[in-house]
């Protein structure tokens, strides 16, 4: 019988973003406009965990206070106060002509930059975190609450989620265990 205990760790941050969606979603998303939102992430104990019980003094099964403290800084530095446009956005074309500088502060999706899709490439983008730290601890869950009623949950391996794609797994943004949100080369 398998009875061994599992710890779950679970941290929330909130952000503010601005999008629109151009692909039909509505007339009314089409339009740039904004959302307050928060970010849950649950961690559980990945492939290189050794430790199976509490040591009696640190008693901490999972070192989280990095793998915390590198996503979060993550989300406040790099997704906060961000506009999300997706890959396809004339927008984006305008700020390359009219304000290059601001192009590192807008998170490229591809396609239309739902809050499915953002928690995929936030999944993937945390995964990419945990990878280098050792993968001593896995995402189980990601949750994005857009608005007071409106959660999105994703579980998984999040490349099964996204949209393929015949570029190396590197070349994305999201898949890559640095500050980057976007592919587009800054002037
Ligand atoms: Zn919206």
């Amino acid at each position: 019988m398998t009875d061994m205990a599992q710890t779950e760790l679970v941290f929330t941050r909130r952000y503010s973003m601005g999008h629109r969606l151009i692909s039909g979603a509505s007339e009314r998303c089409a339009i740039p406009h904004g959302h307050n939102e928060y970010v849950t992430v649950t961690l559980g104990a990945g492939p290189n965990n050794p430790h199976q019980r509490l040591d009696g003094y640190a008693n901490m099964l999972l070192p989280f206070a990095e793998a915390k403290g590198r996503w979060h800084r993550f989300i406040d530095d790099h997704v906060d106060h961000c506009l999300q446009l997706s890959e396809h956005d004339p927008l984006l074309r305008w700020f390359a002509d009219n304000e290059p500088q601001r192009l590192k502060r807008i998170i490229v999706t591809p396609g239309d930059p739902t809050t499915e899709m953002l928690a995929a490439l936030l999944l993937a983008k945390l995964s990419a975190f945990l990878h280098v730290q050792g993968d001593v601890l896995s995402p189980l869950m990601i949750e994005i609450k857009e608005t007071p009623t409106n959660t999105v949950r994703l579980r998984g391996n999040p490349q099964h989620y996204l949209p393929t794609s015949e570029a190396p797994l590197t070349s994305h943004w999201w898949n890559r265990a640095d500050n980057t949100i976007n592919d587009l080369s800054t002037p």
